[in-house]
C-alpha cells in the first residue's frame, strides 16, 4: 500500500501544472494551519444597558436616587484578545462598580473562553442603577434585580459577539501624560496620576484593512461630574469620551478606570470656587481625554502578532468594617463567601504585546498605584481598577484612619489591612512571574 501511494503521488506530480496545484495546495494548508493557531486577533462589541424606564442612580452607600432624565446611554463594552489557545475578554461597564456575584452569572453565560480569562471593570460613573443591592437600615435594597439580570445577559452578548467578530489584528500600545483640565485630587490637588495608557487594535486584513478594531483608555478618575444627586442617569464623562475616540478613530472606544481613590476626581473646578457639574462639562472633559488619548498613541509603531499571556490568583481579605459586613450580608446580591467575615476575589495579570496590565477590586488611592506600576518595570504599566470587583477604597495601613481627610475612605474600605494584603500579593505574583514560577496559581 505505501509503495503504491508513493507511486500515485510521484504520478500526479509528474506533470508539471499539477505539482505547481500540489506545492500550492501544501503552502495554503501550511499558513492555514499557521493563521487559525498563532495569529493574533481582535474583536469587539457594544450593548446599551440604559434602563427603561429610567431607573434610581447610586454614587455610593445609602439608597439610590431617583432619576427624571437622562445624559447620554450606559454601555458595556467588550473587546476580546486571542492568540493561539489563549482567549482573552475585557469588559467595561457603566455602572459604579460590578461584584464577581454578578460577573461571574456572565461568565457562566460565555463560550469559548475560560472564565478567569474574561475581567470585567466598572467605569464607576456615579449616575447608574445600583448594582451592590445597598440595604437601607432595616436590611431592605431597592435595587432591581431584573435590571441587574439583563445587565448580565448584555454582558455575555457582547463579549460573545466580539469573540465572533475577532479577525486578525495589530496593536498601537502607548503610555503617556494626559495634558489639560482633566483630573486632580480632591484631598491634594497634585497627588494624582496624570499616565493615561491606551491599547489600540487595527484590522490587519480583509476589507477593514487598516481600520480601527477597538481603543482601550486606562485612566484614574472618578466620573462624578453629574453624580447622584441631579436626578440624571449618565455615563459621565465616559460616554463623551466613547462618542469623541469612535468618531475621530472610529471603531469601539472602551474606559477602563485605574487607580482614582482618595480622591482623584474630574477637575471641574471653576474661577468662583464652585464646581462644574453639567453634562456640558462631562463633554468637555471626556472630549478632552479622547483627545489626549488618541495624540498619545498616534505615531506609535503598531505590533504584530503581539504576545498574549493571562494569569490570575484569588485573594482573601477580611471584612473588619462593620458597615462593610452590614451591605455584604443583607445584600440580595451574595457577595460574601462561605467563610465567615471574608471575601474572596480574583486578581488578573495580562501580558499585551508590550502592555503589561494587573487588575485592582477596588478603588486604590494614586500612591499605591504608583508603586505597582513602578514595580511592574515597563514603560507600558496599564492597572484595570474597580475590576473582577470593587470593595470600595484600598488604602494603605499607614493613611488608614490617619488624616482627618481619610475617614470617609477608610469608612468606606473592608478593613486597615486591605491595601497591605493587596500590595504584598501583587509584590510576590510579580517576582513569581518574572521567574517564570507564575502561570499555575
Ligand atoms: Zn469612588
Amino acid at each position: 500500500m505505501r509503495i503504491n501511494y508513493n507511486w500515485r503521488i510521484m504520478k500526479i506530480t509528474s506533470h508539471p501544472v499539477k505539482r505547481i496545484i500540489l506545492i500550492g495546495f501544501f503552502l495554503l494548508a501550511g499558513t492555514g494551519f499557521y493563521a487559525t493557531a498563532q495569529e493574533f486577533k481582535v474583536g469587539a462589541a457594544v450593548r446599551v444597558i440604559t434602563p427603561d424606564p429610567l431607573l434610581p442612580v447610586s454614587g455610593g452607600i445609602g439608597t439610590p436616587k431617583k432619576t427624571t432624565t437622562k445624559k447620554g446611554d450606559l454601555f458595556v463594552r467588550a473587546m476580546v484578545l486571542q492568540k493561539g489557545t489563549t482567549r482573552i475578554a475585557i469588559v467595561g461597564i457603566d455602572n459604579l462598580g460590578w461584584t464577581s456575584a454578578l460577573g461571574d452569572r456572565s461568565r457562566a453565560l460565555i463560550k469559548g473562553i475560560l472564565p478567569q480569562n474574561i475581567l470585567i471593570g466598572a467605569t464607576h460613573t456615579h449616575s447608574a442603577p445600583d448594582a451592590y443591592g445597598f440595604p437601607d437600615a432595616t436590611g431592605r435594597s431597592i435595587a432591581d434585580l431584573a435590571y441587574l439580570d439583563w445587565c448580565v445577559k448584555q454582558i455575555a452578548d457582547a463579549v460573545n459577539e466580539a469573540a465572533e467578530n475577532a479577525e486578525p489584528a495589530s496593536l498601537k500600545i502607548a503610555v503617556g501624560e494626559a495634558q489639560g483640565k482633566i483630573a486632580y485630587n480632591y484631598y491634594a490637588d497634585n497627588l494624582y496620576d496624570p499616565r493615561c495608557g491606551v491599547i489600540q487594535a487595527i484590522a490587519e486584513s480583509g476589507k477593514n484593512k487598516g481600520k480601527v478594531i477597538a481603543t482601550l483608555v486606562n485612566y484614574a478618575v472618578h466620573p462624578e461630574v453629574i453624580g447622584s444627586s441631579q436626578g440624571i442617569l449618565s455615563p459621565d464623562l465616559c460616554g463623551p469620551l466613547y462618542d469623541r475616540i469612535e468618531s475621530k478613530a472610529g471603531g469601539i472606544a472602551i474606559f477602563m478606570n485605574s487607580a482614582q481613590g482618595g480622591m482623584v476626581t474630574a477637575d471641574t473646578r471653576l474661577e468662583n470656587g464652585k464646581e462644574a457639574n453639567t453634562w456640558e462639562e462631562c463633554i468637555r472633559i471626556g472630549n478632552l481625554l479622547a483627545d489626549e488619548a488618541l495624540r498619545i498613541v498616534d505615531n506609535v509603531e503598531p505590533q504584530k502578532e503581539p504576545a498574549l499571556f493571562c494569569a490570575s490568583r484569588e485573594i482573601e481579605f477580611p471584612v473588619e468594617s462593620e458597615m462593610m459586613r452590614y451591605i455584604l450580608k443583607n445584600s440580595p446580591i451574595k457577595m460574601m463567601s462561605i467563610k465567615e467575615n471574608v471575601v474572596t476575589t480574583r486578581l488578573s495579570y495580562l501580558q499585551v504585546g508590550s502592555a503589561k496590565v494587573l487588575t485592582i477590586p477596588g478603588e486604590a488611592l494614586p500612591n499605591i498605584g504608583f508603586y505597582i506600576k513602578r514595580n511592574m518595570k515597563t514603560d507600558h504599566a496599564f492597572l484595570f481598577g474597580l475590576t473582577n470587583d470593587a470593595f470600595g477604597y484600598i488604602l494603605t495601613k499607614e493613611d488608614f484612619n490617619s488624616f482627618k481627610r481619610y475617614e470617609y475612605v477608610s469608612r468606606t474600605s473592608l478593613g486597615e489591612m486591605t491595601g497591605d494584603i493587596y500590595v504584598n500579593e501583587v509584590m510576590t505574583w510579580l517576582k513569581e512571574l518574572s521567574n517564570g514560577s507564575a502561570a499555575k496559581k
